[in-house]
């Protein structure tokens, strides 16, 4: 239930509708804009009367919430959330690309591709050092040693980092390196990992499981903002669905759906949510005309050789045009992409 306070409703006001929220059993949170204040009433009461607080001085407006998920919603917050992380604003009007490779696998792999993708205007690096794979067999990542090479390539070329974390036990290690913690679509619901991050500092790109309606991702990123960190971004990677001509489908309808539902920027993985190279740069055309926020690319300098997703991995010169298309999409819709970045290049 939110309760939407007059403007200029005095302290007094305002505390005596929490005291008698907290009076019915809810727990309250409290977000005082300029002149307005508005109280998040949480604890589901299906037959609470919201006239007991309608009633009370001071107060405007009582609505209920009818989805399961609060602090995401557009009800909690009315405008887009924009948030800024390693210099960099996201939710805003520039489509923020970030891009690299699926793992880090070298100190040469990941340094070129740094040097390459901020030259083009990437502003952020990917890279898994943990590896969710589907086979125990397969390269797992390089772990620690993977994390200290992305910083480093990311410091020298100018870049922030995402890096994924895959349990509980590995947030305090990747968050001494990374600038953004990705939960992969196998772990968007392990609620003990989405709680511990819902406790840090850090941004948390928050991948849609492979079966998760859109519902169920909102809730995903409820735990972590119920938990105390509201800088979250939704990634939309692919669905499975009854398709097999594709890795996965890659649900564009999600991203004007999800801005309807939630303040919370959305992004979208066209290199998982297709898995084959040709099909990246279209439905990366396509996602930004849908609205992304912002995209997420693997691109190698050798996807031939790729340890993992090689297939689905973009060769140098085709990053390259994504780039120029996208800008010229962004464009027509009045956004932005960084601009490319030569002097960043240290090769
Ligand atoms: C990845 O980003 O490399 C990855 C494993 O993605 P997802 O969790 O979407 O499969
Ligand atoms: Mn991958």
């Amino acid at each position: 239930m939110i309760v939407v306070m007059e403007p200029g409703a005095t302290e007094a006001q305002i505390e005596q509708v929490i005291a008698r929220l907290h009076a019915f059993g809810f727990d309250v949170h409290r977000s005082s804009g300029v002149n307005q204040t508005v109280l998040g009433a949480i604890g589901v009461q299906p037959d609470f009367d919201v006239r007991q607080i309608k009633v009370l001085d001071g107060v405007a407006e009582v609505y209920r919430v009818t989805t399961p998920y609060k602090f995401v919603s557009r009800a909690w917050r009315r405008e887009k959330s924009v948030f800024e992380v390693a210099g960099v604003r996201i939710g805003g009007p520039e489509v923020v690309v970030i891009a690299g490779p699926c793992s880090v696998e070298s100190e040469e792999q990941i340094f070129r591709t740094a040097a390459f993708v901020a030259e083009q205007g990437a502003t952020f690096l990917r890279g898994g050092a943990f590896k969710p794979r589907t086979s125990p067999y397969a390269f797992q990542g390089l772990g620690e040693a993977g994390l200290r090479l992305m910083r480093q390539a990311c410091d020298a070329y100018g870049l922030g980092m995402i890096t994924e974390v895959l349990d509980v036990s590995q947030v305090e290690l990747v968050g001494r390196y990374t600038d953004i913690f990705q939960v992969g679509a196998r772990n968007m619901q392990n609620f003990p990992l989405l709680r511990e991050l819902g406790r840090t500092e850090k941004p948390v790109f928050l991948k849609r499981g492979l079966a998760a309606t859109i519902e169920e991702w909102l809730m995903a990123a409820e735990y972590i903002m119920a938990s105390g960190n509201p800088r979250i971004i939704l990634c939309e990677r692919g669905i499975r669905t009854f398709e097999t001509a594709t890795r996965n489908t890659l649900d564009l309808s999600a991203i004007p759906t999800v801005q309807k539902l939630s303040h919370l920027p959305v992004f979208a993985d066209p290199s998982h949510g297709t898995g084959l190279r040709d099909r990246v740069i279209p439905m990366a055309r396509a996602a930004v005309a849908a609205g992304a926020d912002g995209l997420i690319i693997e691109v190698h300098p050798n996807p031939e050789e790729a340890r993992s997703d090689g297939p689905q991995s973009l060769y140098f010169e085709q990053f390259a045009e994504l780039m120029h298309q996208v800008r010229l999409i962004a464009q027509a819709i009045g956004r932005t992409v960084a601009e490319r970045s030569p002097s960043s290049v240290r090769m």
